[in-house]
């Protein structure tokens, strides 16, 4: 099933999903392998399948490394202080190819979503499909990536949790989400750079921040998230600090030091609930990990400082966890632990059960927070529009409303 449905109405404030017809492309299942994405030891391994010797094989890396991630070559050939031969070698062997985009979306506002297709990991079988969105500020451009196609995790008002789990993406299927979007917006030296209402003038990129919040729980996708990160922070490369990547989990605590101590990357917390009871509930992953021991991680969790807050979402849900005990108990909750919340308004799918709390609710909840000291980013007059959350993206959302966008920016605060 194609999940942006191209034959739908564009919202208001949207022009309608573009089919792209394919020079990005990836080729068929059966192709040759694409070096884009891989890490190092990856490239090395590659290197040494085509009969590159051991001890040519590092400076062969750097000069893949550069080329892939620094400047964004999509050839062989693009590689000039690689020698010819060894150029003619690589592409008989390998390509630069991306994973195919099948639709793209572009808001009047800069916003951007693609749906990425992947390939089966079966012939015949059905291909995979992963959606991404770029969420453009003036200041900086906040990209939300999945982690996993679906998500085993069945959250109460998620609609990712409603899908079967299908698996986990490699390290290099998170990296290429990040590697599509600059080429689509031209976020390398020397190509055309995007333009357009929206995008960042500041600064010389258009994807400057990651957030993990799109399908799936990075925590359960560990190794390939954690190696992602580690491709997508280097320095000599794509170059987005780790400061500006931000992991968004339910609550996998074990994985929650870990994640600090061998990555460190900024952190968010699905909490949406202040209370055990009503956490079971909506988040289920509590029964196993409840909020005494998450909070815990959280307060010891490495890499958090003033400097660098943990990220509390808190879902808005009508009659559900919107009342102004539930805030005074949230601020009470955080005390002690450095934290910033995002409120985030209940994006409604099919068959749900919720509701989103009404804007008043909402701004009586975020006064609360406020006054406690900490800013929301549904506080701005245009949250009025409010709503819909990248957690849920390849679900009923193929149009993308003021109010979508809006959730979006809260979303992305995170990445502040
Ligand atoms: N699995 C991870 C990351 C993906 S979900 C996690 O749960 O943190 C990203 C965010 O979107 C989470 O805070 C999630 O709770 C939120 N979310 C999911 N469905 C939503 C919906 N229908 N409306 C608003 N936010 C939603
Ligand atoms: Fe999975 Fe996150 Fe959705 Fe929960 S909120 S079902 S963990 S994607």
């Amino acid at each position: 099933m194609n999940l942006i449905d191209t034959t739908a109405a564009p919202a208001a404030g949207a022009r309608a999903p573009v089919e792209i017809a394919a020079p990005l492309a990836a080729r068929r299942a059966d192709a040759k392998r694409s070096l884009a994405g891989l890490d190092r030891a990856g490239l090395a391994a590659a290197l040494a399948e085509i009969g590159v010797s051991e001890r040519e094989q590092r400076m062969r890396v750097a000069q893949l490394w550069h080329w892939i991630y620094l400047r964004g070559a999509l050839s062989f050939d693009e590689m000039t202080n690689v020698g010819k031969g060894l150029r003619e070698k690589l592409g008989a062997a390998f390509t630069l190819d991306r994973p195919e985009v099948v639709v793209e979306q572009v808001s009047n506002d800069g916003t951007r979503k693609w749906l990425l297709r992947l390939p089966p990991d079966i012939d015949g079988d059905k291909p995979h499909d992963v959606e991404m969105v770029y969420i453009p500020e003036s200041d900086r451009g906040t990209l939300c990536v999945s982690s996993q196609v679906g998500c085993t995790l069945n959250c109460s008002f998620c609609h990712t949790g409603t899908q079967r789990l299908v698996r986990n993406l490699t390290a290099a299927e998170i990296v290429l989400q990040v590697m599509v979007a600059r080429d689509r917006l031209g976020d390398y030296p020397g190509r055309d750079r995007a333009v357009g209402p929206g995008l960042p003038t500041e600064g010389d990129r258009l994807v400057t921040n990651i957030v993990f919040m799109g399908m799936g729980e990075p925590l359960y996708a560990y190794d390939s998230v954690a190696k992602s990160i580690e491709v997508l922070a280097d320095g000599e490369g794509l170059g987005i600090g780790k400061r500006r990547i931000t992991v968004s989990t339910s609550g996998v605590v074990p994985e929650i030091e870990k994640l600090g101590r061998e990555v460190g990357p900024m952190l968010a917390i699905s909490l949406h609930a202040v209370r055990d009871e009503l956490r079971d509930e909506l988040v289920p992953i509590n029964k196993k990990y409840p909020l005494k021991v998450l909070l815990e991680a959280c307060r010891t969790y490495p890499p958090a400082s003033n400097a660098k807050r943990i990220t509390f979402e808190y879902v808005m849900l009508k009659g559900v966890n919107d009342s102004p005990a539930d805030a005074k108990a949230l601020v009470k909750l955080l005390a002690g632990i450095p934290a910033k919340i995002n409120l985030i308004p209940f994006n409604p799918w099919p068959g749900t059960k919720y509701e989103c709390s009404d804007w008043e609710t909402i701004e009586q909840f975020s006064d609360i927070v406020f006054r406690a000291g900490y800013s929301s980013p549904v506080r701005t007059p245009r949250g009025r529009d409010i709503l819909a959350a990248c957690g849920q993206l390849k679900s009923e959302t193929e149009k993308l409303s003021a109010r979508e966008r809006l959730a979006l920016r809260a979303m992305a605060a995170a990445a502040e």
